[in-house]
């Protein structure tokens, strides 16, 4: 058995204090992330929509929920009312429907722009001329109910570590050049979310504000 409260604080005292964790508690009973937050940890992250609104009603009405995994867009009114943050924006007509949907409860939502920086075929996000491409639409221009806090990215699944570190370089390079750009003077525009339990270390290195982790806290996944 994984001694959770030891993990999280033991992971905490190895970061630097301006890296949060987002503890990713997907699979995870609701027993296991209680004790988590027990230690005063705060933010949590769930890829399915359903798993979260289950467990979200039998737990404390303070924790911070980010949404990590793709988002069907028929799933976002279900989440808008109280998601701190969806990470996993990956197409504009998603950041559209985020945005219809916050305008009808009048609150804006914090965002990540998930970009695809891994080789891999089957992982979601934009690219960099994509994501430069729709902030400089008017279309853009107009959601008012949606925040873009940073960039978000998943490096390719490979112990090949040079690569690793040249794909978060990459994010961390387009996260800096949007911040010299199209978000200069933008306080919000601060995230860059990148580093899961193999490879947060590198991502730290290259940057990263916010990792996201769930085995290293909760043990492996079945
Ligand atoms: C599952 C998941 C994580 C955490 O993975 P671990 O290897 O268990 O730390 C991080 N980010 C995303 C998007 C995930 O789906």
């Amino acid at each position: 058995m994984p001694d959770i409260a030891s993990n999280i604080i033991s992971l905490k005292r190895q970061i630097p204090p301006s890296v949060k964790i987002v503890t990713v508690s997907k699979t995870r009973p609701v027993s296991d992330i209680l004790e988590a937050y027990n230690t005063g940890h705060k933010i949590f992250g769930e890829n399915r929509v359903q798993e979260l609104l289950s467990k979200k009603d039998q737990l404390p009405g303070d924790i911070e929920w980010h949404l990590i995994g793709h988002l069907q867009s028929n799933k976002v009114k279900y989440i808008i009312p109280f998601i701190s943050m969806i990470e996993s924006v990956d197409s504009f007509r998603l950041l559209e429907i985020i945005n219809a949907e916050g305008m009808k409860i009048n609150r804006v939502v914090d965002c990540l722009l998930q970009f695809h920086i891994a080789r891999e075929e089957t992982k979601y996000g934009f690219s960099r001329n994509e994501v430069i491409e729709m902030i400089q639409s008017e279309d853009y221009k107009r959601l008012k109910s949606i925040k873009i806090c940073g960039v978000m990215g998943m490096a390719t699944f490979t112990d090949n570590e040079k690569q690793v570190r040249e794909e978060f370089r990459y994010l961390a390079g387009c996260f800096f050049e949007l911040k010299n750009s199209c978000f200069s003077g933008d306080t919000s525009f601060r995230e860059i979310s990148m580093g899961m339990s193999g490879d947060y270390k590198i991502a730290i290195e290259e940057g990263s504000t916010l990792i996201r982790i769930g085995s290293i806290i909760f043990g492996e996944r079945n």
